[in-house]
């Protein structure tokens, strides 16, 4: 038996929980069928730790999260917690065990399955077959630089400013993880920035630059931001991995997902820095929310959260085949027709979230018994 993986999981609030179950479902399924076993441990976050104890997340779960090899997260907030104070607000459990881990690097791939490609908002051509990966920097940049405010003006009216700053070690950190990404994948890696108009992005590329001959393998390319976004929705096959600034990522990624067709499709990872053994802190997320309209109704899509299961096998624990199993079951779920309610079409099966769960599992039966 391999050692033991610690991982801590973070249900959260709405359809988390329900969609955390049916990762459980999967990791029950690989303890009995695969040479692993998972050492879990499972705490409360954003809303219901607010109820429960009036943060969004103790210290001790920090604590958790830092001993854990991986942390699995479902999502956090809702309406019940809109008018809590800004500093205990649900996200704010988000942001502190992003900022405690030191996760600076967001992976968000965006996958289309070919049985879902007409849910694009993007023609079929487009999109059928896209396999891309955007690599967002997380702490950094615009949304973290000094100074920042908004001040009164003399006259009247206010000023509102932020700062986008980066230093060398930051870009450099980004890079590098948008470099040995595109090792494993297709060998591209496209920079983007607003070198233009930007002189801290103008560093940026730079820096990039500068370090670009460690990857001899790797064909490095640069786009300006507008450009980017448009390309995205023009030709997104053309990328590979895209590395870039927080705001940049944040709004692209957006962009990219929505290629797919649904939110809850999407799975991410946010890695931190290695230690002196290569082990990096990791928390693997949906990148959708807690959808409280269909929270308790056993609507949820499941493989979002399914498929950051999957990276996690894959990024922190080096299981590949564990993970393309995984990847290769929901893929036969979805050319099998079955469908929740927000990939549902016409000619389709609409299944539960636990439902789903099942199917996926029988499908990984098939894949360990061939
Ligand atoms: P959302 O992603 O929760 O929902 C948007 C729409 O997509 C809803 O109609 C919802 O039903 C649907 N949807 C999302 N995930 C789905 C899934 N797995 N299966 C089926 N349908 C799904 O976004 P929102 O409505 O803007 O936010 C709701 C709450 O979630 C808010 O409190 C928000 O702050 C929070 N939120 C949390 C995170 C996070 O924890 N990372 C991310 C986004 C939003």
């Amino acid at each position: 038996m391999a050692a033991n993986k610690k991982v801590l999981m973070l249900p959260g609030d709405g359809i988390g929980p329900e969609v955390m179950g049916e990762v459980r479902r999967v990791m029950d399924w690989m303890e009995s069928n695969r040479q692993v076993s998972f050492d879990t441990e499972e705490d409360i976050i954003g809303g219901c730790c607010i109820d429960a104890h009036g943060v969004p997340m103790k210290d001790e779960t920090v604590e958790a999260a830092k001993a854990a090899d991986a942390v699995l997260l479902g999502a956090v907030g809702g309406p019940k917690w809109d008018n809590v104070d800004f500093d205990i607000r649900p996200e704010a459990g988000l942001l502190r065990i992003r900022k405690d881990l030191g996760l600076f690097a967001n992976l968000r791939p965006a996958i289309v399955f070919d049985a879902l490609a007409d849910a694009s908002s993007l023609k079929r051509e487009i999109v059928a077959g896209l396999d891309i990966l955007i690599v967002r920097e997380l702490t950094g940049g615009i949304y973290f630089g000094e100074p920042r405010g908004v001040e009164d003006l003399p006259g009247g009216g206010k000023r509102g400013y932020n700062s986008l700053v980066y230093t060398t070690p930051e870009v450099e950190r980004i890079a590098r993880v948008g470099f040995e990404l595109a090792q494993k994948r297709g060998k591209k890696l496209c920079s983007i920035d607003k070198a233009n108009v930007l002189e801290s992005t103008k560093m940026w590329r730079e820096e990039v630059v500068r370090i670009a001959p460690d990857y001899p393998d790797i064909e490095l390319s640069h786009m300006l931001v507008d450009n980017a976004a448009m390309q995205l929705v023009r030709d997104p096959k053309q990328f590979d991995v895209i590395v870039t600034t927080n705001m940049f990522g944040d709004i692209l990624s957006d962009c990219a997902s929505m290629a797919t067709g649904s939110l809850g499709m999407l799975p991410s990872a946010s890695l931190g820095a290695p230690d002196a053994s290569g082990k990096r802190h990791a928390l693997y997320e949906p990148v959708h929310g807690t959808a409280p309209d269909i929270a308790g109704q056993g609507k949820a899509n499941p493989l979002a959260m399914m498929l950051s299961f999957a990276m996690m096998l894959r990024y922190s624990f080096d299981m590949a085949e564990d993970a393309d199993n995984v990847e290769a079951a929901v893929e036969a779920v979805l050319n099998a027709g079955l469908r929740t309610g927000d990939i549902m079409s016409d000619g389709m099966q609409m299944v539960s979230t636990e439902e789903m769960g099942s199917a996926v599992l029988k499908e990984l039966d098939k894949i360990a018994a061939s």
